[in-house]
């Protein structure tokens, strides 16, 4: 991960640490009863706060809902919309689902990810590097075609 190697601003260490101890405390609050795949998250929002989640699993597979994204909805359900970093652990340091890294690019390319197992070993990558070309709401930015109200109003 050279690119993230070369970014002048990193994560302090102890901030690391302590996301990735939330995380993997918050494991044991999992809901996993299928897979039995325990996974935690702690999710550092801009405003200092640390939101965690879990894997919450249902007895209808698909309604499954992963850590990062119970983080990321418990934030932004408190009015948070900026992060500066995640942290996900599981047993054997499992990297993020697709459904998830889209879910974060939401939020922002930047947001450093760090992905541990449960000896706490690590490795730390972003969003961005983690979901290259992310669909972004910037896509939805495109200049908007006008609204059928505002053609009748030119009609008439
Ligand atoms: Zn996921």
């Amino acid at each position: 991960m050279a690119s993230v190697a070369r970014r002048k601003l990193m994560l302090p260490e102890d901030v690391i640490q302590v996301l990735i101890e939330v995380a993997d405390r918050a494991r044991v609050f999992s809901h996993a009863p299928y897979s039995r795949y325990r996974v935690g998250a702690a999710l550092l929002a801009a405003s200092g706060k640390v939101y965690s989640g879990v894997n919450v699993e249902n007895a209808s597979y698909g309604l499954a809902i992963c850590a990062e994204r119970t983080a990321y909805v418990k934030a932004v359900s408190e009015g948070e919309r900026a992060f500066v970093a995640i942290a996900v652990v599981t047993e054997n340091g499992g990297a993020p689902c697709g459904a998830c890294r889209q879910f974060m690019a939401e939020f922002g390319l930047d947001t450093w990810v760090i992905i541990a197992d449960s000896t706490r070993r690590y490795e730390i990558t972003t969003v961005g590097a983690l979901l290259p070309q992310a669909f972004t709401p910037a896509q939805l930015a495109l200049p908007r075609k006008r609204s059928a109200r505002a053609q009748t109003r030119r009609a008439q």
